[in-house]
């Protein structure tokens, strides 16, 4: 069984697709055929995280060739990298683990140099047929380039495995493993969908800068998910140091930033940190810069599309109206049994800032169909 996941605006994560297959060999009919013709925004699909001995591997890269395939670096390298096993010593090990988490790729020819200089060459011979090649699908620093939105392993489908495994017994028949297999995906949908409800349920705690303006700009602009994000960045604004003036270049406002990521560039509109890459929200370092210039603090333009509220509730089934937006009919073969389809509208009443961790509920109108 094959498991395509994707992580929506909200942080949440969904079942794009689910293959059972005979042969392995039928990947990539399944991927070229049925995926692509019930999905017609595969091109988009930017970044695909997998397992380093996924036999598919290869098949993916034919079949996205725009998307970067990343290795989960927990499950892949730290478990392929053990002492016994490479017979290297615990300094050697967590150099290498260290690769694993360069932070850039200079940090990673450094690391790269030391560790050749000091590894016994069986060892350096297994990590550049093994490793080295691929470190843009390994390094952490390379990977957050991608856009991965901060995902480095499979925990997402680990998680979904997991629950699946506590339903599923593992030799149920073909027939049982499918009743319970809709079961939970039910059961997981419900919740996603709960969790859809609650965006516009609830009003954000605001712990940070609660009068500032801008603030209440980014809550309503982005998810609550994506603005947790910006709300713990625009607070760590006031922590990021400018090294000396001297090497500043303020006449097209780009600052010098001595970080724990090395020295970065930053300006009003980008940076070179790996929050800022990853995400696509803005991070600490631009929101100083934009104090130290004295510009708002809030850009659309800042935040990815798909962290916006607006386009969210465009794309979440609950917020869709019509039932050609509806997926809830094709989940289970049980239609009986389905739970009815949940429609929100929404009324907004005036927002009233609270510190509190109590939240205050919109009025909202549920309808039942
Ligand atoms: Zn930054």
């Amino acid at each position: 069984m094959y498991i395509l996941l994707v992580e929506d605006g909200n942080g949440q994560s969904e079942i794009a697709a689910v293959f059972l297959l005979f042969k392995e060999t039928e990947v990539t009919v399944t991927y070229d055929g049925h995926f692509k013709k019930n999905n017609s925004n595969w091109g988009l699909v930017r970044v695909i995280m997998g397992d380093k001995d996924l036999n598919e591997r290869q098949v993916l890269a034919q079949s996205f060739p725009s998307a970067q395939l990343l290795i989960c670096t927990f499950r892949s390298f730290r478990r392929e990298i053990a002492i016994e096993k490479m017979g290297i010593t615990t300094g050697q090990r967590c150099m290498c683990l260290e690769l694993a988490y360069s932070t850039s790729e200079e940090k990673y020819d450094e690391l790269y140099s030391r560790l050749c200089s000091c590894a016994p060459s069986s060892v350096i011979e297994y990590f550049n047929k093994n490793w080295h090649p691929i470190r843009r699908e390994w390094v952490m620093g390379m990977k957050y380039n991608t856009g991965n939105f901060l995902n480095s392993t499979n925990n997402r489908l680990e998680s979904l495995n997991a629950k699946l495994k506590s339903v599923i017994s593992r030799y149920s028949s073909l027939e049982e493993f499918c009743d319970k297999f809709f079961l939970v995906l039910r059961v997981l949908r419900n919740e996603r969908d709960r969790k859809a409800a609650l965006v516009s349920q609830k009003v954000p705690v605001l712990y940070h800068c609660p009068d500032d303006e801008n603030v209440d700009k980014y809550v309503d602009y982005l998810t609550p998910y994506a603005y947790k994000y910006v709300e713990k960045q625009m607070a760590l604004s006031d922590k990021v140091k400018l090294i000396p003036p001297s090497t500043s270049n303020p006449v097209n406002n780009t600052y010098s930033i001595d970080s724990s990521e090395g020295l970065i560039e930053v300006s009003t509109a980008s940076c070179g940190c790996l929050f800022w890459k990853s995400m696509r929200l803005p991070c600490r370092h631009i929101f100083m810069v934009r104090k130290l210039v004295d510009t708002n603090l809030f850009e659309e333009s800042l935040c990815d599309q798909r962290w916006s509220l607006a386009y969210y509730k465009q794309n979440q089934r609950i917020y869709v109206d019509g039932d050609d937006n509806s997926p809830r009919s094709d989940d289970s073969p049980q239609s009986d049994d389905s739970p009815q389809m949940v429609h929100i509208s929404e009324m907004r009443v005036p927002k009233k800032k609270i510190r509190s961790q109590v939240y205050m509920y919109y009025l909202i109108v549920i309808i039942l169909l």
